[in-house]
């Protein structure tokens, strides 16, 4: 039975043990700890959120967060390994070996660390007491009504304010309260939407999702440090290609990768597309098969097409090869940055992968040798193989090297002459002394 309680402009509905799957068996027991210390410390306490979501579709959370009346201090008194992190707005992590169960403090609507690009106060009006609400208040400031469901060891049951309950079962992702306002307040909350249908298989309800291409561009104005960790979340979140084309289909991918949309948009040949969808594909497999993704490796996917096609323009004009992936390179990276800050650890791979694809042309047994013996070769095949998806022209190139990793060196010195000849037939040493032309042998574009 589900017992609804009036609670001034809100109302609670109480999901009571035997109508609702979550068991204590699948919660984690530091989780459950932390409910029972802070309830015998006289504080309320409830498991909110993702974790609430994932348990009631029968899924295994990552993490499990925590909610209570207690503030970050009181919180910390009854715990010996506790810490308090954020400045503005406190959080208290506490810590069992790998495993951290972030407890936060009632909130209402506003103030909040996580956003990063939401205005802040006027000086001196917002004390930090004030920034803590009710249990009601913490509810609806939530992104979507599934989010907002808190699960208590009171009695076993779950709270709901809000209808999340109802939406959980439909398997539907809808924003608490007025959607344009809501995305306003908060543009990441439109890639939020991407990321969780396609990982949950939710989908986004339609006044949830009508206003997304309208505003799209309102998300150049969010941190591009907090877009590069969205980004990364729903690309390693397992259903990237999925996300891949939602986010194209929303129209979010001309504001995120501007001068990929672009590239994908005139490229007549399909090629850079076929190669893209391919490598959101190999992504999730990946994380099926419990792999590592290199961030580096996704983001040479990502950009692939902003860079070829700027590497088309700059050779059209006149520029040599090695200038022109230079230049490519530098151009596409400074003006992806300004949206999404890909730390350099990761750009530096990329722009190796990307320097590297030329290199596989050059057959000559001094470069094979080299090439092969380079840290960065795994990768740089590995994306070779990706862009052989969209341009069969490439598989010749592709063998070869596919062979030449499995040769014994004697046996590959063997099948290589001393001064090969490449299957344009011109000298291999080409691309560093080349003349200007105004088309290359192998355009990495193919239109
Ligand atoms: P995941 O399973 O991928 O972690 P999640 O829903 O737990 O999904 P988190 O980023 O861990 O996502 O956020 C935890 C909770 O914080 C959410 O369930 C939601 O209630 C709230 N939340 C997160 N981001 C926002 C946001 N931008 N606006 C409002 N509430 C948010
Ligand atoms: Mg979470």
């Amino acid at each position: 039975s589900v017992m609804t309680v009036s609670h001034g402009s809100e109302s609670e509905a109480i999901i009571a043990r035997p109508d609702h799957c979550i068991s204590r068996k699948d919660i984690s027991p530091n989780a459950l700890r932390v409910l029972y210390r802070l309830r015998e410390a006289g504080y309320q306490a409830y498991i909110v959120g993702g974790a609430v979501r994932d348990l009631l579709i029968g899924g295994h959370p990552k993490d499990f967060d925590v909610a209570t009346n207690a503030t970050p201090e009181q919180v910390r008194a009854n715990f010996r390994n506790c810490r308090l992190i954020g400045r503005r707005f406190r959080l208290a992590h506490i810590m069992y070996g790998s495993e951290i169960i972030e407890v936060a403090t009632f909130r209402a609507a506003g103030e909040d660390d996580t956003q990063g690009d939401r205005k802040t106060h006027e000086e001196g009006h917002l004390l930090r007491d004030n920034i803590y609400g009710s249990l009601e208040e913490d509810a609806v400031r939530r992104d979507f009504t599934v989010n907002a469901l808190y699960y208590t060891v009171e009695d076993f049951s779950v709270r709901d304010f809000v209808g999340g309950y109802q939406d959980v079962q439909d398997r539907v992702l809808r924003l608490i309260g007025d959607p344009e306002t809501r995305y306003r307040e908060d543009p990441v909350r439109m890639l939020r939407a991407i990321r969780l249908s396609a990982k949950l298989g939710f989908s986004i309800h339609p006044t949830a999702a009508e206003p997304i291409p309208l505003m799209a561009s309102l998300l150049s104005s969010s941190s591009s440090a907090r877009l590069f960790d969205e980004i990364l979340k729903i690309f390693l979140a397992g259903s990237a290609e999925k996300s891949f084309l939602q986010l194209e289909q929303y129209e979010l991918l001309d504001v995120l990768f501007a001068d990929t949309a672009k590239a994908l948009q005139t490229n007549r040949s399909g090629a850079l597309r076929a190669m893209l969808l391919q490598a959101m594909h190999n992504t999730d497999q990946r994380i099926v098969a419990d792999k590592s993704v290199a961030p580096g490796f996704l983001f040479a996917c990502l950009l692939w097409p902003a860079y070829c096609r700027e590497l088309a323009v700059l050779q059209n004009s006149g520029c040599e090869l090695s200038v022109a992936q230079q230049r490519a390179t530098d151009r596409v990276t400074m003006r992806q940055i300004e949206r999404i800050a890909i730390p350099r650890r990761f750009s530096m791979p990329m722009h190796e992968i990307w320097q590297l694809q030329t290199r596989f042309q050059q057959r000559t047994r001094k470069r094979v040798f080299k090439l092969l013996a380079h840290p960065r070769f795994r990768a740089a095949f590995d994306f070779l193989e990706l862009r052989a998806f969209g341009a069969p022209e490439l598989l010749e190139e592709l063998d070869f090297w596919r062979q030449a990793q499995m040769l014994s060196p004697e046996k590959l010195a063997e099948i290589i002459p001393q001064h090969s000849k490449n299957s344009e037939g011109e000298s291999a040493h080409q691309p560093v002394k080349r003349k200007r032309r105004r088309s290359n042998p192998k355009p990495l574009l193919a239109e």
